[in-house]
């Protein structure tokens, strides 16, 4: 795993080498854990703009606000990262394990809930997150229940109510209702559920408080970030850097393609001008998501990278909507098509046909990451036109396959 300090350690404080930080070092860094109530961590949360880190950027102070608080709450870690490209929570819960369970143990003090469930779809995370548990028992008993849970991974699976569906013992893919966890989550109970850099976000504010946790980052979004950063960049693995950084400073020099945000991203021509703050990107119709940030070398085949991402993510489709199910897998052969220098005339209807179509952000996360690199990469396909192929040979620089 490559840990990068790139500018601000903030969440990894002590764990840039690599070594897992025991609980007497994480109090040393981070001080004691203290509770805070349901109204004023929602103004904490408020007042520093802290958005979800998982996909949806949803406020968390209206997400904690929403829930009703009471011994009935579950408090949902979503650890699953299942996006191959992303390593920045199984990072947080490999390296810095207690500062995500004292994120969750804070906020279920806040909603006044001993209920903490921690999913993880990765084995060496699980391992780091049960000694940190295991340490805490015997030096921090503490009232509450958290338990940690290796689940199965697939894609879709890592979306929060397919987490929730899994952890309640059904199939981990999202439900056709679209309830929302803080009213009927995990065993029918109001759920705080979150991503795991939210939970660390959350235990570093409660720890520095708001006025030294906003005194990095953008006006937009306090506070620094988490990114995976892939391919052709000066320094790839995971970098915390302040929000408002510039999407440039981290790609370095280079011309290859930049994907943001991504399997769900988007692909874009030119990231100048574009900074790595969650409200200024999703204005510009590039979301961050899980903060997956790509740049492909130019001396391998684009096209051949975006093929074999697309006909992974159709087989990532659950099944269990028409649309999504076909019309994704019509795209990867549209998509084969053009890499094999061929046409594909339907494409574009294919694509407006997956937006809006499933009972999850799949089809048109899938549509937009084709859309997008149709658009950007122009030269590409032309370049494919002839049926002899670009001359360039297919990487793999964008990872496949589930989570570990
Ligand atoms: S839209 Fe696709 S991935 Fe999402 S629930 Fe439906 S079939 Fe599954």
């Amino acid at each position: 795993m490559t840990v990068v300090d790139v500018q601000t350690t903030r969440l990894l404080a002590g764990g840039i080498q690599g070594d897992h930080v025991a609980l007497a070092p994480h109090r040393a860094i981070h001080g004691d854990l203290r509770p805070m109530t349901q109204a004023a961590l929602a103004a904490a949360a408020a007042n520093v703009h802290l958005l979800g880190r998982g996909g949806a950027a949803f406020p968390v102070a209206t997400k904690l606000a929403a829930v009703e608080a009471g011994p009935r709450v579950e408090v949902v870690v979503n650890g699953s990262e299942s996006e191959p490209a992303s390593r920045k929570d199984r990072t947080l819960m490999t390296l810095v394990p207690h500062l995500v369970v004292d994120g969750a143990l804070l906020v279920a003090r806040a909603l006044r809930t001993s209920r903490v469930t921690i999913a993880v779809h990765d084995r060496a995370a699980y391992a780091s997150l049960a000694v940190a548990l295991d340490e805490r028992r015997r030096a921090e008993p503490h009232r509450e229940s958290v338990d940690v849970r290796l689940q199965p991974g697939r894609f879709v699976g890592g979306e929060v109510r397919a987490v929730l569906n899994g952890l309640d013992g059904r199939a981990p893919v999202p439900p056709g209702r679209r309830t929302l966890p803080t009213i009927r989550g995990l065993h029918g109970s109001p759920t705080f559920a979150s991503n795991v850099e939210t939970f660390a976000q959350l235990a570093l504010l409660g720890s520095l408080g708001p006025q030294a946790f906003a005194s990095v980052g953008d006006p937009l979004e306090r506070g620094t970030t988490l990114l995976t950063l892939v391919g052709a960049v000066p320094a790839p693995g995971v970098v915390e850097v302040p929000t408002g950084v510039s999407i440039d400073a981290l790609l370095g020099p280079g011309d290859g393609p930049v994907l943001i945000g991504g399997y769900h991203g988007r692909w874009v021509s030119d990231a100048h001008g574009l900074r790595v703050t969650r409200p200024l990107l999703r204005d510009a119709r590039v979301p961050l998501n899980a903060g997956v940030i790509a740049r492909l070398p130019t001396s391998g085949c684009a096209l051949a990278e975006v093929s074999a991402v697309t006909t992974w993510l159709a087989g990532q489709s659950a099944g269990q909507c028409g649309p999504c199910l076909f019309g994704t897998n019509a795209v990867a052969r549209d998509v084969a098509e053009l890499l094999a220098g061929r046409t594909a005339p339907q494409v574009k209807a294919r694509l407006e046909g997956l937006i809006r179509r499933g009972a999850c952000a799949h089809p048109d996360g899938t549509a937009a990451f084709v859309a997008s690199a149709l658009a950007s990469m122009s030269e590409e396909i032309a370049a494919h036109g002839n049926g002899r192929g670009c001359g360039r040979p297919y990487l793999g620089v964008l990872p496949l396959g589930g989570a570990r």
